[in-house]
């Protein structure tokens, strides 16, 4: 059977390998699994979100509220913006989805960094739009306006702090470059790791409120899977302008978030203390990688998220390496998809972490 020739050039996006799925094709014990390969929280949520969550699980026969009012009412204080300046996606993936949809289009251009989050090249591809892509592997502002110059986009892709990388772009430089963008390039901001930037530099913490206070062709996008520890329950959100949100609403599908994930994600929002001392700990714990890479001379791109990139050496193999962990039941990320001899690994609990170094010491 043909299929939409736009399909064709498309991988099939790899997740960060399932416990499940360690444990039937290694024969490994599942309590003895680690994955620190997909950047969850390892300490989960907020105990007052499983007590929300429990509290309503008798409500499960009713369609969600399509309206979303408690969660984008939370929201909207959290950011001091309007309730039409704000969409909900069933994970912020679902918002990059309808920006796509609803801009991008069949011989349009779409404009990204070299390495960066691979969703953004799929959802592309998919409206037939062309990629064009920075050389560097950090986000080079001069790098991306030359192109912006030479290819007029649709939109252009910033991921800050960068994923599968870790590096940040200081807010300022982001701003100074969405200044000079035509008004009709939409400019998608992805701060998936906006809450560990913040916490670690504030020169790189970018504030929606600001952003499309100054700009019309602006979409933040924020998510509850990274810091908030809730990436099973699949939410995130988009905001902008009102007119850049109505046209996203056109391709959205109702009821896209469930009344339990739209429950979590509100009352996530109540213990903001919860996220807090998880990222203070997620950074304690990154100096101990930092230690580590420095004791083996490995080089190690600097972190404002909650994982590190180790950058091998050419003789170690990324993918090997990160096949003999898997073997050992230890789920970390290869990059060699990405043309980076490098693996990104989660950073975990103290005692995941301890786990880790014990077993890459023999390899690396
Ligand atoms: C994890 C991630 C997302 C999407 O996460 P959702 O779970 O779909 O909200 C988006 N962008 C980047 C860069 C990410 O790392």
């Amino acid at each position: 059977m043909k299929f939409n020739q736009a399909l064709e050039s498309i991988k099939i996006y790899e997740a960060g390998k399932p416990i499940e799925l360690v444990v039937r094709e290694y024969g490994i014990d599942k309590d003895s699994i680690v994955k620190l390969a997909s950047n969850e929280n390892p300490f989960g949520c907020s105990p007052k979100v499983k007590e929300a969550v429990r509290a309503i699980i008798d409500n499960m026969s009713l369609y969600p509220d399509d309206s979303m009012v408690k969660l984008k009412s939370a929201l909207s204080n959290k950011y001091g913006i309007k309730s039409n300046e704000l969409i909900i996606g069933a994970g912020s993936d679902q918002v990059i989805e309808f920006a796509i949809h609803a801009k991008a289009h069949h011989g349009g251009k779409v404009l990204m960094n070299s390495v960066t989050f691979a969703m953004y090249e799929i959802y592309a591809k998919q409206v037939g739009a062309e990629i064009i892509r920075t050389a560097s592997r950090e986000h080079k502002m001069e790098e991306f306006y030359a192109l912006y110059q030479e290819h007029k986009p649709t939109i252009v892709f910033l991921c800050t702090p960068n994923n599968p990388t870790g590096d940040g772009l200081l807010a300022q430089e982001m701003v100074d470059f969405i200044a000079k963008v035509d008004s009709d390039t939409l400019v998608i901001v992805d701060g998936a790791y906006m809450e560990y930037a913040r916490f670690k530099n504030p020169d790189y913490a970018i504030e929606p409120k600001e952003l499309i206070e100054k700009f019309d062709n602006v979409l933040f996008l924020g998510t509850f899977s990274k810091a908030y520890g809730l990436g099973g329950m699949r939410v995130g959100y988009g905001i902008a302008q009102s007119s850049i949100i109505e046209a996203l609403y056109k391709v959205r599908p109702p009821f896209n978030i469930t009344t339990l994930s739209l429950e979590a994600a509100s009352v996530a929002l109540e213990d903001e203390t919860f996220v807090q001392e998880c990222i203070a700990d997620n950074f304690m714990q990154m100096d101990r990688y930092k230690g580590f890479a420095h004791a083996k001379g490995i080089d190690v791109i600097e972190s404002y998220t909650n994982f590190v990139t180790l950058l091998l050496p050419e003789e170690k193999k990324s993918s090997k390496i990160a096949q003999e962990l898997l073997k050992k039941g230890m789920i970390v990320r290869d990059l060699s998809s990405y043309g980076l001899n490098a693996i990104r690994v989660t950073i975990g609990t103290s005692v995941q972490n301890d786990r880790f170094f014990e077993l890459i010491d023999t390899l690396v």
